[in-house]
């Protein structure tokens, strides 16, 4: 299987699709979830399809953990992006709900997303992406995310849990204080339940020592600084090195620190990076 995408022909794909995609799929939002400290708000949609939409028969917005699909709002005005944005389905299938996460920022359309209430309607895509996990699950998996960038991760992670898979995963999570890091508490839990998963947190703001200014007064043990090589190899042991293949997911800037970090600094060869970048940020 080939693991490696060229970033510039997904992009390309993804902007030209963007421009015509079919919304075969119409969800109702039952639950919005404001993440305290942050400008996230998590949208979870009922799992069953309005049933108008579908012959009257009730059906299952079914897709793999990982993946992507574009949403597609009414009522947005002058938006220059227009009145769609694909966002990661941060739920997973062993969920029974479908959930986006986002940052809300001033565009119409996270605006107009912001102000949808219970019983409102969402048009989707037919999910797609192949930033999936491996249906061999013998090599263990390194998670590299960055802010928003954890979506993928959180439905690749619950899902790994609720389905007791043995696929070792170690995953690096940068934030840039405490406040900011998503899922936290979910993630706690799940590492409690499942003894293959790992998580290193890791505080971007300020690495510089003797200085607190990670936004919060709560003593922190993780890691501070970014990701960089000498945090992996204190965390990762050289057969695990050896062998696993590296997800990485961030915004754009992030992703080409990271994938730099992995093929230069520690030489791992591209056939074992996956990469999901998550363009507009
Ligand atoms: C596969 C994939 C998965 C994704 N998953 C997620 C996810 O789970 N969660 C998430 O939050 N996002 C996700 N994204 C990103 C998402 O699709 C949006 O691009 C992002 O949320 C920004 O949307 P926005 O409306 O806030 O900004 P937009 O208005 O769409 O802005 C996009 C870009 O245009 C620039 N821009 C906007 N207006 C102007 C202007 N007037 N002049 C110049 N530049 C301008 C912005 O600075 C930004 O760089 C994903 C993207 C991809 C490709």
């Amino acid at each position: 299987m080939k693991l490696k995408y060229n970033v510039d022909s997904i992009l390309t794909r993804r902007r030209k699709k963007i421009m015509n995609p079919s919304f075969d799929f119409r969800l109702v939002l039952f639950e919005k979830i404001k993440i305290e400290g942050t400008d996230v708000i998590s949208f979870r949609f009922n799992q069953e399809l309005d049933k108008l939409e579908v012959n009257k028969t009730p059906s299952l917005f079914e897709y793999t953990a990982g993946q992507y699909a574009y949403f597609n709002l009414d009522d947005v005005h002058g938006d220059p992006n227009d009145s769609t944005r694909h966002f990661t389905i941060s739920s997973s299938p062993a969920e029974n709900f479908i959930m986006l996460s986002t940052k809300i920022r001033d565009s119409p359309y996270k605006q107009r997303l912001s102000n949808l209430e219970e019983g409102d309607k969402i048009d989707v895509s037919a999910p797609e992406g192949e930033f999936i996990l491996p249906a061999d699950y013998s090599k263990p998996l390194i998670f590299l995310s960055g802010g928003i960038g954890v979506t993928p991760f959180r439905s690749m992670l619950n899902y790994a849990t609720e389905k007791q898979l043995p696929l070792k995963i170690i995953m690096f999570d940068s934030n840039k204080n405490q406040q900011n890091i998503l899922f936290k508490k979910e993630f706690d839990d799940w590492t409690a339940l499942n003894e293959n998963m790992k998580i290193v947190y890791t505080l971007s703001d300020d690495k510089s020592e003797g200085n607190n200014n990670f936004g919060t007064e709560e003593e922190w043990n993780g890691e501070k600084g970014r990701i960089d090589k000498k945090m992996i190899l204190k965390h990762v042991d050289t057969n695990t090195l050896n062998e696993a293949i590296f997800y990485i997911c961030g915004p754009p800037d992030m992703l080409k620190s990271m994938q730099s970090l992995l093929e230069k600094e520690l030489e791992i060869p591209k056939d074992r990076i996956k990469i999901e970048e998550f363009t507009g940020y």
